[in-house]
């Protein structure tokens, strides 16, 4: 185990809030059941992709899991990978795509560990299809505080399996899951870009979408008001097959990406986030969004941003929070309007916006509900907390939801108010962590833990 006996400051993707604690690189689960006995509470980290305080104990323990990465098994006629939790999405990808598997579900990084996947049950962009994370993991394996490692799964100890699912790694440390992957032809993507000028127009376009695309998301205008308030450009796309490809591309239908070695080497100076810039960034993807290929690599189609390396240091030191939330589709149209129009007038720049609309609610602490779901990356300011209170305060009067792992700011009150159900989510918590050992930020933020 590498241990540092000083305190490490530590942070999530957006680089706030930046907190200290004793990061501890594990190896193997004997050293995770050592660090587990240790007399301070504990969190599991894996790759550091949630936004805000989800992978850090305060003052404690952080294990991080990046290095329990081994593939243990892999059945070739069902494409069921067994796997340690610290296996990234970019580690099956490498291995299972060139041999015609796929992870079956895949956010905007590839640079996450199935620990973190389940912990934050993560969605993609086919969420109205495939549904959350949940829906590929057979079975895992959770390290509870007592030290013994327990299978679960939907016949065997259930109440932690599905509190598990967006449970913010507060139940115990996953060492290892067995996942569905998904058979595949090519690693390319159909794609069609649909340019929309009002909000109706692009609602419209999704709708009518969704119907005949696996894959949907759009990009809006963060910027545009009035009757262009809700401009953006919606893409959709299904998986493509061998026979959509180009003979140039059929040679090699399961290539994969190269590694990325292009990296923001500085932080960004703050003068550089202002409504100037975000207007230049808006423009330029309208025009890349707008002038899509219509066949298109997987990595530019799912993770786009993994081209650049720590591109969150562009947000500047201060760091950025990326708000995400979903409001029910009833009276949604009206009241995305009312959001998008507070956030035009808050004097809080918005800089990415993107919009999808989710499938059916699933899971006991999954954020997806039924509706239209927003991230909006915002750079921090002294008046960008209490602008975030008055909007986390409007999404719950339309009886929304913010999405918990990329939250840095909810409190304890209206977070209880979204997520009723965390009630019997204690319950189970108790049951398993009777003394509290896993505990983070997040968790004592919202009395999780
Ligand atoms: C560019 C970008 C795009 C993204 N797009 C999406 C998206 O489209 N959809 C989406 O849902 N999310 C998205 N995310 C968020 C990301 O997918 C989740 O935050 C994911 O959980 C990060 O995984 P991680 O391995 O980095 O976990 P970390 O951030 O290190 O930890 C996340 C949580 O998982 C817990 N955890 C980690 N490992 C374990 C373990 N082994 N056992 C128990 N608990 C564990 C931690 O305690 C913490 O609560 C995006 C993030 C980025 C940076």
């Amino acid at each position: 185990m590498h241990r540092n006996l000083n305190s490490d400051s530590v942070a999530g993707w957006g680089n706030f809030p930046r907190l200290k604690t004793h990061l501890n690189t594990l190896h193997n689960i004997a050293e995770a059941q050592k660090l587990v006995q240790e007399p301070v509470s504990i969190i599991a980290r894996g790759l550091g992709r949630s936004y805000g305080d989800q992978a850090i104990n305060i003052q404690g323990n952080t294990a991080v899991l990046t290095h329990l990465n081994k593939f243990i098994s892999f059945d070739k006629q069902q494409g069921i990978l067994q796997c340690e939790a610290g296996v990234s999405l970019d580690e099956i990808i490498t291995y299972f795509a060139p041999r015609g598997w796929f992870p079956s579900i895949c956010p905007g990084t590839k640079f996450i560990t199935i620990g973190g996947a389940i912990a934050n049950d993560i969605h993609g962009k086919a969420h109205h299809v495939d549904g959350c994370f949940a829906n590929c993991v057979i079975a895992f394996d959770t390290l509870l505080a007592s030290g013994a490692v327990v299978t679960a799964s939907r016949t065997e100890n259930t109440d932690l399996f599905w509190a598990s699912f967006g449970g913010l790694g507060l139940l115990g440390i996953i060492v290892r899951a067995t996942l569905q992957l998904r058979k595949i032809e090519t690693t390319f993507f159909k794609q069609k870009a649909i340019k929309t000028k009002s909000l109706d127009e692009l609602l419209d376009a999704i709708d009518d979408a969704d119907k005949h695309y696996n894959y949907s998301v759009a990009w809006i205008d963060s910027m545009a008001t009035g009757q262009y308030l809700g401009r953006g450009v919606l893409t959709v796309g299904n998986a493509a097959s061998i026979t959509d490809l180009p003979p140039a591309k059929r040679a090699n239908p399961l290539s994969i990406g190269k590694k990325s070695t292009l990296k923001l080497p500085f932080y960004f100076p703050e003068f550089a986030l202002n409504s100037f810039t975000v207007r230049l960034l808006n423009e330029v993807i309208n025009f890349t969004q707008s002038n899509t290929p219509e066949i298109c690599h997987y990595e530019k189609f799912f993770f786009p941003l993994d081209a650049i390396h720590d591109w969150n240091k562009g947000y500047g030191k201060r760091g950025f929070i990326q708000y995400q939330f979903v409001i029910p589709e009833e009276h949604g149209r009206k009241n995305i309007r009312t959001v998008l129009e507070k956030i035009a007038n808050s004097g809080c720049v918005p800089f990415l916006n993107v919009l999808k609309k989710f499938g059916a609610q699933q899971g006991q602490m999954s954020f997806p509900i039924q509706g239209y779901t927003f991230a909006i990356d915002f750079p921090v300011t002294t008046s960008l907390p209490l602008f975030i209170k008055e909007l986390d305060k409007l999404i719950l009067d339309f009886g929304g939801r913010i999405y918990l792992g990329k939250d840095a700011m909810l409190d304890q009150q209206t977070f209880e108010a979204m997520y009723p159900q965390a009630e019997d989510w204690k319950k189970v918590k108790y049951k398993y962590d009777p003394n509290n050992k896993f505990q983070s930020a997040i968790g004592q933020r919202l009395a999780l833990c």
